[in-house]
């Protein structure tokens, strides 16, 4: 159920709602928005008599929320998040790529990926340092010496840092060096590590699993929300499908269904969708005309040395014209501030 306030409600009386939604053993949380601030209802079982609030000050009317997934809708807060990211809006009418190594290896492979995607335009750094691999065989990625090497490439290039985060073992640790917290494919209902980092004010990037529905996706935002952190960003990463020849197919509609059914800001990963380099420009093109918010992509200066996902890195060059053709594509869709 979601309250909505008069456009002049005052700060007391959004905390005398919120307060009445405690009182009855329910959640109250205030949701401000650009027009009013409207006070979602959530942790009730069946539905909350609306005699309780409708004559309370300040009260403009009592909306039922259809759907399943409450804080993350659209239904429940119209204007999208803008998440601010050591001063890096996500979100919102703002357009904004996240590019680096799969995985870092060396202090010298992240800190030239890092200078070749800044120089391009690139406004976040990715990098692994905890990678979660299908074999138990494969580079497992550095661990805490590779937090360190992200915060120092952070300190060269004043780019803000995403990061795996894969247990709840190092939640703590992970925070402490990243901006944001990436959950993977693999990790999306993994309901402990989402009420973790739920616990945290750290933006998350919330990746979809491989074979998760839209609605699944939702929910699992749901999770890390109602926990107490609403700084999520979904990610549309490819699922998977019969198809063999791409490592995932990457599913357009998702970005588009999103957009329209949720304020989060919307991701795509064009280079985990296809897996291959050759693919990444054309996916991620469309992903930007799909209206995805914002772009996370792999580069590595010699892929054919990479670690990990070599086959679908980018680079530096590639990287560099693909971002001339992102920046074409977005003055294209934006007139007067407005997406088209
Ligand atoms: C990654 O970003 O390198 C990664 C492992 O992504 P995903 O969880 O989408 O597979
Ligand atoms: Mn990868």
């Amino acid at each position: 159920m979601l309250i909505v306030m008069d456009p002049n409600a005052t700060a007391d009386q959004i905390d005398a709602v919120v307060a009445r939604i405690n009182a009855l053993g329910f959640s109250g949380r205030a949701l401000p928005g650009a027009q009013r601030t409207a006070v979602a209802v959530t942790g009730n079982q069946g539905a909350v008599d609306q005699d309780a609030f409708i004559r309370m000050a300040g009260v403009k009317e009592v909306v039922r929320v259809s759907a399943p997934y409450k804080l993350v809708s659209r239904e429940v807060k119209p204007d999208d998040t803008v998440i601010d990211v050591r001063g890096v809006k996500v979100g919102g009418t703002n357009f904004v790529v996240m590019a680096g190594p799969c995985s870092v290896e060396t202090r010298e492979q992240l800190m030239e990926t890092a200078d070749a995607v800044k120089a391009a335009g690139a406004t976040i750094l990715r990098g692994g340092a905890y990678k979660p691999r299908t074999s138990p065989y494969d580079f497992q990625g550095l661990g805490v010496a590779g937090l360190k090497l992200l915060a120092e490439a952070r300190e060269r290039t004043g780019m803000p840092i995403v990061t795996e985060v894969m247990d709840t073992e190092t939640v703590d640790v992970v925070c402490e060096h990243a901006d944001i917290l990436q959950i993977g494919a693999r990790n999306m209902q993994n309901f402990a590590l989402l009420q973790a980092i739920g616990k945290t004010q750290k933006p998350i990037l919330l990746k979809r699993g491989m074979a998760a529905t839209l609605k699944e996706l939702l929910m699992a935002a749901e999770y890390i929300i109602a926990a107490g952190n609403p700084n999520v960003m979904l990610c549309e990463r490819g699922v998977r499908t019969f198809e063999t020849m791409t490592r995932n197919t990457f599913d357009v509609s998702a970005i588009h269904m999103l957009r329209r059914l949720t304020h989060l800001p919307i991701v795509a990963d064009p280079s985990h969708a296809i897996g291959i380099w050759h693919g990444v420009p054309a996916l991620a093109r469309a992903a930007v005309v799909a209206d995805a918010q914002a772009l996370i992509i792999e580069v590595h200066p010699r892929p054919e040395e990479a670690l990990s996902d070599g086959p679908q890195a980018l680079k530096p060059e590639t990287f560099q014209r693909l971002m001339d053709q992102v920046r074409k594509l977005r003055a294209v869709m934006v007139e007067d501030g407005q997406l088209l």
